[in-house]
């Protein structure tokens, strides 16, 4: 069955949802939003393992035009941010457009019509298919395969990816995994029902989601093994409760609670000059860091391992005031000598020690290099995506890519930060965006398409920043891909970038006029 929708948007995360109340104060009704959950919060709704929480503050971590006055905590946890994008998508009736269970299978570009045809099939069919197959998110479908679920397409002039960087997970490759005979899975997609009690728990990974998760498994399994790749930097956590006196006076005065979100924002937006301007200036950091750990460790050989050796800043600065303590406890080990190979309910380290294992918890994170999957998002000639970004990720202003019409990335390539909220930066695409489709409107485009050199040039002076950060002083992180490329970070204040996204600047496009005949509208989807 085909359908049709002016706009689709795919997620419904910050982005999706927020791309979709854009539209529609803009005036447009005719768009669809597809997710692949059974409800909206894209990474705020996948990600429900235990002490998962945000690390910004949220009174800046959440929409500028839907401030929250009733946050319970100063960093709040996943579900109280759930809950408050799925009151967004109630209050701004969105629901009425979000396609539940929609897995959006790929997207193409037809040149004679200039529109995109999206492919979708059953999320819930797809993962039964997967579990049958035994096939991770992400591993490449054979589409030959009669197993699979039906597909059905539909049209739209103009696609808008609210995917983020983050949803693919990453799983290790270790040898002899396939051979565990224990449980085992990834923190993006947690057993609620396993109970850890009594139970020898392998935990493979210290990154952001690890270290949320491992004090509570540690709360109740008989024993936890840590595998260390790399300690990240950890500095505390500035969270309390917000009590009922302040959320009422947020309430009563609401520009007490803009006040508050804008000290935050000035706060964490003055990191910046150490990250990209003078990396020295984080030697602060560094020094409160190593102060958390002597405070919160006593043993001397447990300090040695989770102290880190590369700059301050290089990969992601973590908060927690809880994993340190965790990882003293005497049911916690913390290992470092790599993992050789798994043999049935045994983990072999490098040195050839084994250890009895009955759960393995990924906390590998995400393939944040491959945003978007192979052979998902085929744009002019039938490109894929992935083949334009042989060489990295890389857009225009991280919203447009050269040869892919039509096609918009909210949190595309190089607008992720290291210091502040990425909420801040989707609001800046979004308005760009919306630009972008109003002004299509008024000229009678029928296709935006970036121009070639306007993104070699756009990209080659971001780069040259870049090359100036403390990302870039040697350590490994999912910020730079392979080749040493940073395709991830935005490289300096975020109200730079707004500035830069505040009007869709169409001198960098090439703009085509609607075709004589072609321009009756398109009828929404029911
Ligand atoms: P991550 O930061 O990429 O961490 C992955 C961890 O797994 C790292 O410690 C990595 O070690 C380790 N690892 C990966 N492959 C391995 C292998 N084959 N063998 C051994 N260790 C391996 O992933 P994440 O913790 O899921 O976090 C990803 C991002 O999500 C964060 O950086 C953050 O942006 C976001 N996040 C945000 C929040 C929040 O509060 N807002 C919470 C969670 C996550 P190496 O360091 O050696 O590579």
């Amino acid at each position: 069955m085909s359908q049709t929708a002016k706009i689709a948007i795919i997620g419904t995360g910050f982005s999706g949802l927020g791309m979709g109340i854009k539209l529609k104060e803009a005036g447009y009704d005719n768009f669809v939003i597809l997710e692949k959950s059974d409800d909206v919060g894209g990474t705020w709704h996948e990600n429900h393992y235990p002490g998962c929480a945000c690390d910004v503050q949220s009174a800046l971590y959440s929409f500028s035009f839907e401030q929250n006055p009733n946050w319970t905590r100063m960093f709040a946890q996943q579900k109280e941010i759930q809950a408050y994008l799925r009151s967004c998508a109630e209050k701004y009736d969105l629901m009425k457009h979000v396609r539940l269970n929609t897995h959006v299978a790929g997207a193409r570009f037809d040149e004679k019509t200039q529109s995109w045809t999206v492919e979708t099939c059953d999320s819930r069919e797809l993962w039964a298919y997967r579990q049958k197959k035994c096939l991770n998110p992400g591993d490449k479908l054979n589409r030959k395969d009669k197993g699979l679920p039906e597909f059905s397409n539909f049209k739209a002039d103009v696609v808008v990816s609210g995917m983020g960087g983050l949803s693919t997970p990453a799983y290790p490759s270790i040898k002899g995994l396939d051979t565990f005979t224990g449980k085992s899975f990834h923190s993006q997609d947690w057993d609620h029902d396993y109970d850890f009690k009594g139970k020898r728990v392998a935990v493979i990974g210290t990154g952001a989601s690890a270290i949320q998760f491992v004090p509570e498994v540690a709360k109740d399994a008989a024993h936890l093994d840590l595998y260390q790749r790399t300690p990240p930097w950890i500095v505390p956590k500035p969270d309390r409760e917000i009590r009922p006196l302040e959320r009422m006076m947020f309430r009563k005065f609401p520009q007490t609670l803009n006040a508050f979100r804008q000290s935050i924002y000035w706060m964490l937006e003055a990191r910046v000059l150490g990250f990209v301007g003078n990396p020295r200036i984080l030697k602060i950091g560094e020094l409160q860091a190593r102060r958390h750990i002597r405070n919160q460790i006593k043993d001397r050989e447990l300090r040695r391992k989770v102290t880190p050796d590369f700059h301050f800043g290089c990969k992601r600065v973590l908060i927690s005031n809880n994993y340190y303590p965790a990882l003293a406890q005497n049911n916690v080990d913390v290992l470092t000598d790599g993992i050789r190979e798994v043999r049935g309910n045994m983990i072999v380290d490098n040195n050839g020690r084994e250890r009895e294992v009955d759960c393995i918890i990924y906390g590998t994170g995400f393939k944040a290099q491959d945003p978007i999957p192979a052979g998902m998002v085929h744009g002019r000639g039938g490109q894929d995506l992935l083949d334009a970004w042989k060489g990295g990720a890389e857009a225009y202003k991280g919203s447009a890519i050269a040869g892919f019409p039509n096609f918009f990335m909210l949190m595309g390539p190089n607008t992720g930060l290291g210091h502040s909220s990425m909420v801040y930066m989707i609001e800046s695409q979004i308005q760009y965006v919306v630009d972008a489709l109003k002004k299509m409107e008024k000229h009678g485009w029928k296709s935006v398409e970036v121009k070639k050199n306007a993104q070699s040039q756009y990209n080659a002076s971001i780069h040259a920043k870049l090359g100036d950060s403390v990302w870039q002083t040697g350590c490994k992180s999912w910020y730079v891909n392979e080749n040493g490329k940073n395709t991830t970070l935005w490289p300096g204040f975020t109200w730079q970038f707004r500035q830069q996204t505040k009007r869709f600047d169409a001198g960098q496009y090439v703009c085509e006029p609607v075709a004589e005949g072609a321009g009756e509208a398109v009828p929404a989807l029911n």
